[in-house]
Parts: C-alpha cells; sequence; structure tokens
C-alpha cells in the first residue's frame, strides 16, 4: 500500500482574539439613561423604560433598587432638589452591560 498520510489540517491562529459582545445590534443607541431618583443618579435600561419615567413612577434601577420617583426628582418642577450624586453601583452595571471600562474613579489605580 502506498498511501499519503492524510495530513491534518493545522488551524492556525484564526482570526485573531475574540471580539467583544455583540456589538451592532443597537448601533449609536444608548442602552441606559440617567434617572435621579431617592436623591441619587441612578441609571435606567431603556428596554424596560423606552419612554422617561414620570413623577410617581416606580422604577427598577440597575443597581437592583425600586424607587418611587417624586417631584423633587424633576427639574422641571419647583421642588427638584439639585446636586444628586452619582450611583456607582449603577455606574459599574452600566459599564459591565455595555461592556465599558470601569470607571477611573473606581479602580483607584495609581499608576
Ligand atoms: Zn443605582
Amino acid at each position: 500500500m502506498t498511501g499519503e498520510a492524510s495530513t491534518c489540517i493545522s488551524s492556525a491562529s484564526f482570526g485573531g482574539p475574540s471580539t467583544p459582545a455583540s456589538t451592532g445590534r443597537f448601533p449609536m443607541i444608548n442602552l441606559h439613561a440617567w434617572q435621579e431618583a431617592a436623591g441619587r443618579l441612578h441609571a435606567i435600561s431603556l428596554v424596560d423604560y423606552p419612554l422617561p419615567p414620570r413623577p410617581d413612577e416606580t422604577i427598577d434601577t440597575l443597581c437592583g433598587q425600586r424607587i418611587t420617583l417624586t417631584r423633587a426628582d424633576f427639574r422641571v418642577f419647583p421642588e427638584y432638589q439639585p446636586h444628586k450624586t452619582t450611583c456607582w453601583s449603577c455606574d459599574g452595571e452600566w459599564r459591565r452591560l455595555e461592556g465599558l471600562p470601569p470607571h477611573p474613579a473606581l479602580t483607584g489605580s495609581t499608576s
């Protein structure tokens, strides 16, 4: 028998590094939005809330809180209370969901 040894198909590096999570499903469209709630700046999913929430509406924030909005959370009302602090749990969740790098203020790297 003079059979030739079948050559293995060498799978060379194929395609390079894996691309990050699916992009382009909603190109150039934000998936989340900031919403002032309970004195802080929380983030909500635009999939769950395609329309801006209104006072007395209950929202589920990215950080897992369920907050009922008040007129103090909307700058269009005289009861509006400015100077909100950012909810970093929402910020981190937002970045995780959208594949963004962590906020520089959270990494604490001093390099
Ligand atoms: Zn939050």
